[in-house]
């Protein structure tokens, strides 16, 4: 029988998850699909009944649908519920399993492009305190790295997040950069700044060792000001887009039974259709 999958959210044009999941259907030659599908707030308890009738082995889930799945899955992985976020759907025997892939995505990325990245004692800085951070922090919090400081604008946010996950994490104001900048083997931004040219412009990135490694994970325009200026410095960068492509992996998997690979034919595939 046909295997299908989707990616819901409303609106959905933008998503690139077709392009990934059919390049790896047509890759394996898997008889199956994998379609975009616009299902509005109030049409999500219907779409549920359908997967629940086995029309589809599951999908993706984007905005604005990310949390109101959690009371419509009959399960939910732990880690999705700390991340507070459901992104990847797997349906069995008329069940609903609900998970998060985005720390799988973050890891794939930097273990691909930065093998060794989290062999060092070094301590990690995220900046933002939003949901991306969350599952950045989640995906830290799995390997055994020094301290995790979270930089956000809204201290009180910053605090609120490493109260709430458990693990060595401490939360700071921008302000405090310059005091840690010494001993960070790794610089995440996980906020919107860097999308349409925006910088930090309190983030001195020659304070950092030149080992530190920095990533970012917006990924429009691929190399953001905050790449730039890193790789100004001499630093090591890894880029966004691996993990939109990474937290895909498991997905596929789950759905139609074969591990895809994130490939550099799949990236280039994805990266013709990002700004430059
Ligand atoms: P979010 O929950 O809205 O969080 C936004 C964060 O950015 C907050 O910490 C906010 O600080 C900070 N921020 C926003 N504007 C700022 C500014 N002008 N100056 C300083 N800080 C600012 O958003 P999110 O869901 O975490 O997503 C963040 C970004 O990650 C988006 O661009 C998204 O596309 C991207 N993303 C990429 C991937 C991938 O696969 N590569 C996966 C997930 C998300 P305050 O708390 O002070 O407001």
């Amino acid at each position: 029988m046909t295997s299908k999958a989707f990616v819901i959210g409303h609106p959905i044009a933008h998503s690139r998850s077709p392009l990934i999941h059919g390049q790896w259907l047509k890759e394996h030659a898997i008889d199956g699909s994998y379609e975009a599908i616009d299902v509005a707030p109030a049409d999500l308890p219907a779409f549920f009944e359908r997967l629940r009738r086995g029309e589809f082995a599951g999908g993706n889930v984007t905005i604005p649908h990310k949390e109101a799945v959690f009371a419509l899955c009959d399960s939910v992985d732990p880690l999705a519920t700390t991340i507070g976020a459901v992104n990847t759907l797997v349906v069995r025997d008329g069940k609903v399993h609900g998970t998060n892939t985005d720390y799988l995505g973050f890891l794939g990325n930097l273990d691909a492009n930065a093998p060794g990245w989290s062999d060092g004692p070094n301590d990690a800085l995220i900046i933002g305190a939003g949901g991306a951070a969350r599952a950045v922090l989640v995906a830290l919090r799995r390997r055994d790295g020094g301290k995790v400081h979270v930089l956000n604008r809204t201290l009180e946010k910053a605090q609120a997040l490493v109260d709430e996950i458990d693990g060595p994490f401490e939360a700071h104001g921008f302000d405090a950069f310059p005091a840690l900048a010494r001993h960070i083997g790794l610089v995440v931004n996980t906020t919107s700044i860097g999308m349409h040219g925006s910088r930090f412009d309190w983030l001195d990135l020659g304070l950092l060792a030149e080992t530190t490694l920095v990533t970012d994970i917006v990924y429009t325009p691929l190399v953001t000001p905050l790449l730039a200026d890193a790789e100004a410095h001499g630093l090591k960068t890894v880029d966004g887009l691996g993990m939109l492509l990474h937290q895909a992996v498991p997905g596929f998997e789950a759905w139609f039974g074969t591990r895809p690979s994130v490939t550099p034919a799949l990236r280039a595939l994805v990266q013709a259709t990002l700004e430059p």
